[in-house]
């Protein structure tokens, strides 16, 4: 597929693993060689010109994996994980953070921890000032109350002067985080993301407003995030269908993500839509400082979920890597492509009599999960480690994982 090394060969071939590279449409075993931190090559017989050359047989080369939906700036707001241990624990590269931070904190978060992570972190900004100011265990504080907690000419400036990290606009619309206001909120928020011409990540929590009202003002490319939420104001109608209304916006170009969280994945939605051929788009796991305790845990845990529900494999890894990339527009991110940085996670697919639960406590015997094995950030090396439950899956026998 491409062309060999120079004489000196490539600094790292991984050999033997099952490559899936949704964008360039391959899901094949073959060898993937990297040189200064971009793909070098991806093709057969690579091995013999590799300075250093990782046995990576039996398992998954991927892209590195794109969580789109976290919560990572961590110590400055209260719902926030460290970014590193999550990546450690998911295999990620990239994290894009939603909306921990509005235009009044995002410098922080920049500075103090983007700047400090080795790690791609990304940011939807918050339509809301203050960003989510008042969330933690047992303590949740409406956000997008009034409008004037969402003064639209301050987003729209801090993201001007961020265009290189922030990648949309977020608000989060539902119940007591929008209280009175409702799609006010909604309505701010889309002008901030039409006058920056950047989508709008929106999050659908309990009604009011409804989940057909709030997905019908949504455009081409923006995200409802927690697609599969469960009851009440869940995308099935009350014939327990997918809603007319979200099917129209899947086909005008809305993207529907998963973000697991604490309250938004929910069985007996996602099974229906999946009855219906209706997958979602994207998967992430809307980590923070309660969801990472579980049943969501993470975005590979979230994945693994997602595997149990019937998904194939190539789509759980493209919902997580190359889409999220398109969605972002950062398109040189999310595949293998020659040229591309060399964001790598390599992972393992472990038989497991493991029992997934949604967030309304319904649980789901599973037969698989997903481990990570090894993750490349521009070609370098970085640590993985495992939940804890995970322990008796250990990689036995799998001598690939040595990276010195
Ligand atoms: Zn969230």
């Amino acid at each position: 597929m491409s062309q060999p090394a120079a004489a000196q060969g490539y600094d790292l071939v991984l050999t033997g693993g099952r490559v899936l590279d949704e964008r360039n449409g391959i899901d094949a075993v073959t060898d993937v060689a990297i040189s200064g931190g971009k793909i070098a090559a991806v093709g057969a017989s690579l091995a013999a010109a590799g300075r250093v050359v990782e046995d990576v047989g039996g398992a998954i080369v991927a892209p590195g994996l794109i969580d789109i939906h976290t919560h990572v700036y961590h110590k400055a707001t209260s719902l926030s994980v460290d970014p590193g241990f999550i990546a450690r624990r998911s295999a990620l590269t990239t994290m894009v953070d939603a909306g921990s931070a509005g235009a009044g904190n995002f410098d922080g978060f920049r500075d103090y921890v983007m700047q400090h992570s080795p790690y791609r972190i990304f940011a939807f900004l918050n339509v809301s000032f203050p960003g989510i100011f008042g969330f933690d265990k047992g303590v949740s504080l409406g956000e997008a109350r009034l409008r004037e907690m969402l003064p639209v000419d301050r987003c729209v400036a801090k993201i001007e002067a961020n265009r290189d990290r922030i990648v949309g606009v977020k608000v989060r619309i539902g119940g007591p985080v929008t209280g009175d206001l409702g799609l006010g909120a909604l309505e701010a928020a889309l002008e901030a993301a039409n006058a920056v011409d950047l989508p709008l990540m929106t999050h659908i929590g309990t009604a009011p407003p409804s989940y057909a009202d709030v997905v019908s003002m949504l455009r081409p490319g923006d995200i409802l995030t927690h697609c599969f939420r469960p009851e009440p104001n869940s995308a099935l109608g009350a014939d327990r269908r997918i809603m007319k209304e979200v099917r129209a916006a899947r086909e005008r170009g809305v993207l529907f993500d998963i973000a697991h969280g604490m309250g938004a994945f929910g069985y007996e939605t996602t099974e229906q839509a999946l009855s219906e051929g209706f997958q979602p788009d994207l998967i992430s796991s809307d980590v923070h400082v309660i969801a990472v305790e579980g049943p969501g845990y993470d975005l590979l845990h979230t994945m693994s979920k997602l595997l149990n529900c019937g998904l194939s494999l190539p789509d759980v890894v493209g919902m997580s890597a190359n889409r999220p990339a398109l969605a972002m527009r950062h398109p040189e991110l999310g595949h293998l492509g020659v040229g591309a940085p060399a964001d790598i996670t390599v992972l393992r697919q472990v038989d497991s009599d493991y029992v997934f639960e949604d967030v309304v406590g319904t649980t789901r015997q599973g037969s698989t999960l997903l481990q990570p094995v090894a993750v490349y950030l521009d070609g370098r090396a970085m640590e993985v480690s495992r939940r804890p439950f995970e322990e008796p899956f250990v990689l036995s026998g799998h001598a690939s994982h040595d990276h010195r």
